[in-house]
């Protein structure tokens, strides 16, 4: 198995991984590095061509999951080798295959979608989700940064674009708190990213806590 290398970024060319053979009859592309994989261009260009209104329902939910707090976390190998950890605390993604050409938007781009089809095999799972809550390909350099800090979240709404440095400033971020006023049911947020980290309120569904924040927040 091929597996992007950094621990703890995500370029394009990190990020995209074929399967360890070769198209056989695509030309060479040139690559930036020595392992398998994709120009940037390439990448890009991959990610032009998902239609993000089905990535959803076609990619994201149909990959086995479990459901925390309000994420849903892929429960699938990751391109990490982390089967024996505990699935909160994988800092890994899951490679998903996008075969499924025939529901990809390719309008004038027909011929580059055909030299494509050889070449393109799976992306990560993350970047999926990314491109679904956004409705747009990352500017260059740009992770897919987890809100959640969940490395397995699949929810779109939990994964955005954003530089690598605000990607890494999240980690750690405690979000929220109690108000620590005994007779206080309410939280404080403590989170200065924009936008907000996201963690769960426990027994609210996510989207109360969005539509009516005061009820829960100061
Ligand atoms: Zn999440
Ligand atoms: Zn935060």
């Amino acid at each position: 198995m091929l597996i992007g290398s950094s621990q703890t970024t995500d370029d394009l060319d990190q990020d995209f991984v074929m399967q360890s053979s070769p198209a056989p009859s695509s030309p060479e592309p040139q690559l930036l590095d020595s392992s398998p994989g994709y120009t940037k261009a390439e990448a890009l260009r991959l990610e032009l061509f998902l239609d993000w209104r089905i990535i959803e329902s076609d990619y994201l939910q149909p990959l086995r999951s479990e459901i925390h707090g309000w994420c849903r976390l892929v429960t699938l190998a990751t391109n990490k080798n982390e089967t024996n950890v505990p699935l909160l605390e994988r800092r890994g993604y899951v490679q998903v295959s996008i075969k499924g050409f025939n529901k990809v938007s390719i309008g004038v781009f027909a011929d580059v979608f055909f030299s494509l089809v050889s070449l393109v095999k799976v992306i990560l799972h993350h970047r999926l989700a990314a491109i679904a809550t956004t409705g747009a390909v990352p500017e260059r350099g740009d992770d897919a940064s987890h809100l959640c800090h969940r490395s397995t979240c699949s929810r779109v709404g939990h994964v955005i674009w954003e530089s690598a440095a605000m990607n890494q400033s999240r980690k750690g971020c405690v979000v929220w708190v109690s108000c620590p006023h005994a007779d206080c049911q309410l939280k404080i947020w403590v989170c200065e990213h924009a936008p907000r980290c996201i963690k769960t309120v426990p027994g609210v569904a996510e989207n109360q806590v969005n539509n009516q924040p005061h009820l829960y927040f100061h």
